[in-house]
């Protein structure tokens, strides 16, 4: 078992996922409004804007601590993937980080644990961290399955996947449920959940790994939930959608506590 807590130990990660919004001229925008807030040394912050972003935005971000991240990518370095994104692309324009197995990825496009194993270990090989995204929906939640949803898209996600430390890779708790829906799971449900993640994780790697890897939570996070949140031991940072596409309201988030 892992010890519960220990969050002075992991670096808190705030991460924005812009899905499909924002134009050059307004990522720009909003990239450079989160450089420019003072951000505290003891926390890491990612934006993920769309592809068609990525470049400008890391422009911006260049020489600030803030990484840029990606929303998805392949698991080949090119050749015939109409739609797909190489980790050479996203190393080109200097992504750091990159979202996989996202509830929407899943549920609107179809992406299998399979596929998304694939692109884990390609996000690796190539040094990109990968943030690997797990939940339930309502219906697994009502009927009891929240913990073996977990669990397999956890097992699936990770096979034959090796991180070398815990800070390799990341694990993001999104219940379906509290994606862009408003409603977000209570901090004992977060905690429950980031416990049973990182006690599974103790037992596939190493326990200075699961002791290390950060969890992140996702669903509905905003600048007045997240110190309460963030206040639970096993949850390391937050993944945020609809609260990163505004300055201040992430701003707000990266600032949580303090
Ligand atoms: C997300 O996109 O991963 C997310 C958690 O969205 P929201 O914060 O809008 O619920």
């Amino acid at each position: 078992m892992p010890e519960e807590g220990g969050i002075m130990s992991r670096r808190p990660l705030l991460a924005g996922n812009w899905k499909m919004h924002m134009n050059i001229a307004e990522a720009e925008a909003l990239a450079s409004a989160i450089v420019r807030a003072s951000i505290p040394e003891d926390r890491d912050v990612m934006l993920a804007p769309p592809y068609t972003a990525l470049a400008a935005v890391g422009r911006v971000l260049a020489g600030s601590s803030v990484m840029l991240g990606a929303q998805n990518v392949c698991w080949e370095e090119k050749g015939a993937f109409t739609g797909e994104i190489s980790p050479l692309m996203l190393q080109d324009v200097g992504c750091r980080m990159v979202l996989l197995g996202h509830s929407e990825r899943r549920h609107i496009f179809g992406e299998t644990d399979e596929m998304v194993n694939k692109r884990v270990a390609a996000a690796l090989r190539f040094g990109l961290v990968p943030v690997l995204c797990i939940g339930e929906t309502l219906d697994e939640r009502e009927s009891g399955h929240t913990f073996s949803v977990l669990e397999r898209q956890l097992r699936s996600g990770l096979k034959d996947i090796n991180p070398g430390a815990g800070n390799d890779l990341v694990v993001a708790y999104e219940p379906v449920w509290a994606i862009g829906t408003g409603k977000t799971a209570s901090i004992e449900q977060a905690q429950e959940a980031h416990f049973f993640v990182r006690d599974l994780l103790a037992g596939m790697y190493e326990k200075n790994i699961a002791t290390q890897m950060r969890i992140l939570y996702g669903g509905s996070v905003n600048s007045d939930n997240v110190d309460s949140l963030m206040s639970q031991p096993d949850v390391d940072g937050a993944l945020v959608g609809g609260a990163a596409l505004k300055a201040d309201s992430f701003i707000r988030i990266i600032h949580f506590n303090s």
